[in-house]
């Protein structure tokens, strides 16, 4: 008997048949020329189990409710089975890990089953985890259940805190073990293996315009860049003035700016991607590609999550803006062969460093409630970062409370004041006379801007609240979920997707998940120190 959801979904997959493939049929580790993709099936698992689905991208893509308990659905997001129409294929692309080039990396253990046709466009399905392909270099093709409850969770948290990311429709058991060393100390172990699918309108990456130029393939180059700009930029086709090579100047323009917007959203709510590789930048300007990510607990400009980048901090909270640009201007590089002119290009990678201050102190104003930023704005936001740095202080709380001020509050009462933030501090010993002068002087300086905005309190909160969110996915609080998922237990899974929905609501019910990270999380594997093995 076929089941009903065989033939549930329209597939039409326009990278396989508009993209050259690799001609060599047989899926094993290689280098691949001359082409943007090649054909890999998913490796079947022993015993496939759904862990948790999102629901919206679910219906999204087309299924029914109902759809989601049929085993085929298990046994297709597992990498055990297909549905008609799916063409399961590994993008071929390069990038710079930690700013060295490293040629050819790929989609290693990453295979798109396929375009899925929907109301709102082509919606690319792409298992993660599901076995080797020729580019999985040394590896199994594999991915374990912690990263995986981890991709699962933040790539819902991010898209309902408004931030443009990948989706993640489902996430699945294997049923077997992956070994992972992760510590890299020798101390390997098996783990449970697991599948997310991801789910996104294009999974390019700046590596692959960057792989095909290094290698001089112009052909495939130009075929990459038209490729996205007819799908992902259309109206770039249908703007008559640009002409020639401007097309691909306008389509970069678009990429600093979709990327800006990116990295200022994450800085925003505290988000640290962890590996801004470039083959980790998604071209449509999506966060993509969840690994040793973290969220700021405490404020601190110079913290990374990734254990591997402990001691160069590359890819540190406060290091994120500089990064991004540093990673166009090795796509500019890529492309450049498409517009032969380097002016063009420089100026906007040069245009991407003031549009990212000028971003960033409007969204740190719309953190603080300011409604009509000025520049004379800039040393209070620049104050307040000084502040929050001087003692371990927890961004999202301090936001939270900041929002709660009325405009006529005393600040010059200590002890109040102390009441007021004491949820925010990590230590309260760091609390001393000079911080709290410092705090008072700063508090005095805000609430005399706010008076000045003829804005009631309640209407100030109420935006302020919008930009800040109270819930968010605590690296402690994922790993809780993870451990508790190694045991069988998924509820602490599921509560979390449920309590992310509305990460800026106030959820009475979900009070404990908005408080600061416990003293035991502090230095703990996997709540504050994550390794990229994965
Ligand atoms: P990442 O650091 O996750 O962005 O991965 C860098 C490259 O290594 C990409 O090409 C991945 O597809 C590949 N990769 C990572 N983990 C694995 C794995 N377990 N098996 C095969 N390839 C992998
Ligand atoms: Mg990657």
């Amino acid at each position: 008997m076929t089941s009903s959801l065989q033939h549930k979904l329209t597939f039409d997959n326009r990278f396989v048949t508009q993209l050259t493939a690799d001609l060599e049929p047989e899926n094993f580790v290689r280098q691949v020329f001359d082409a943007a993709y090649s054909l890999a099936m998913p490796t079947p698992t022993a015993a496939p189990q759904l862990v948790a689905v999102s629901y919206d991208v679910a219906i999204a893509c087309g299924f029914d409710c109902d759809d989601l308990a049929q085993p085929l659905f298990s046994k297709v997001f597992s990498g055990n089975g297909l549905l008609d129409g799916m063409t399961p294929y590994a993008m071929c692309y390069g990038g710079h890990q930690f700013g060295h080039w490293a040629g050819q990396l790929g989609d290693g253990r990453a295979i798109n089953l396929g375009e899925v046709v929907t109301p709102t466009g082509h919606q690319t399905l792409q298992l993660k985890g599901a076995g080797p392909t020729p580019y999985s270099r040394t590896a199994d093709g594999r991915a374990v259940l912690r990263s995986s409850v981890r991709e699962f969770l933040c790539s819902e948290a991010m898209f309902h805190l408004g931030i443009p990311t990948t989706r993640a429709l489902s996430l699945c058991l294997t049923g077997d073990e992956v070994v992972r060393d992760m510590f890299y100390d020798g101390r390997a172990a098996a783990e449970p293996g697991a599948v997310v699918c991801r789910v996104s309108s294009s999974f390019m990456r700046f590596g692959n315009f960057q792989l095909a130029a290094k290698r001089q393939d112009m052909a495939l180059l130009k075929s990459l860049a038209d490729f996205t700009i007819k799908h992902d930029f259309p109206h770039l086709l249908s703007d008559s003035t640009l002409i020639g090579p401007d097309v691909y100047i306008a389509w970069f323009k678009e990429v600093c700016q979709r990327t800006c917007e990116l990295v200022i959203a994450w800085q925003r709510v505290g988000f640290v991607h962890g590996v801004m590789n470039t083959d980790n930048m998604s071209i449509i300007g999506e966060t993509i590609d969840y690994g040793p990510y973290g969220w700021v607990d405490n404020f601190d400009l110079g913290w990374t999550p990734n254990t591997t980048d402990a001691q160069g901090k590359r890819y540190c909270f406060g290091r994120q803006g500089e990064i991004a640009q540093w990673n166009l201007f090795q796509l500019a590089n890529a492309i450049y062969p498409l517009v032969d002119e380097a002016e063009p290009l420089e100026a906007l990678l040069a245009e991407f460093a003031t549009d990212y201050q000028q971003q960033w102190t409007h969204m740190m104003a719309s953190k603080l409630g300011l409604v009509q930023y000025s520049a004379a704005d800039l040393p209070l936001i620049e104050q307040l970062e000084t502040l929050l740095m001087a003692i371990e202080t927890d961004m999202t709380i301090f936001f939270r409370t900041l929002a709660t001020l009325k405009q006529q509050q005393p600040v010059d009462e200590p002890q109040q004041l102390l009441q007021c933030f004491t949820p925010c501090y990590y230590n309260l010993e760091q609390v001393d006379e000079l911080y709290l002068t410092q705090l008072a002087q700063w508090l005095t300086a805000y609430l005399e801007r706010i008076s000045t905005q003829n804005i009631s309190d309640e209407r100030r909160s109420a935006a302020m609240n919008k930009v800040n969110p109270k819930y968010v996915l605590r690296n402690y609080l994922a790993q809780q979920a993870i451990t508790a998922a190694e045991q069988g237990d998924f509820s602490e899974i599921a509560t979390l997707q449920t309590l992310l929905q509305f990460p800026y609501d106030e959820q009475p019910e979900f009070e404990r998940y908005a408080q600061k990270r416990p003293d035991w999380a502090r230095d703990k594997p996997g709540c504050s120190m994550l390794s990229c093995s994965s």
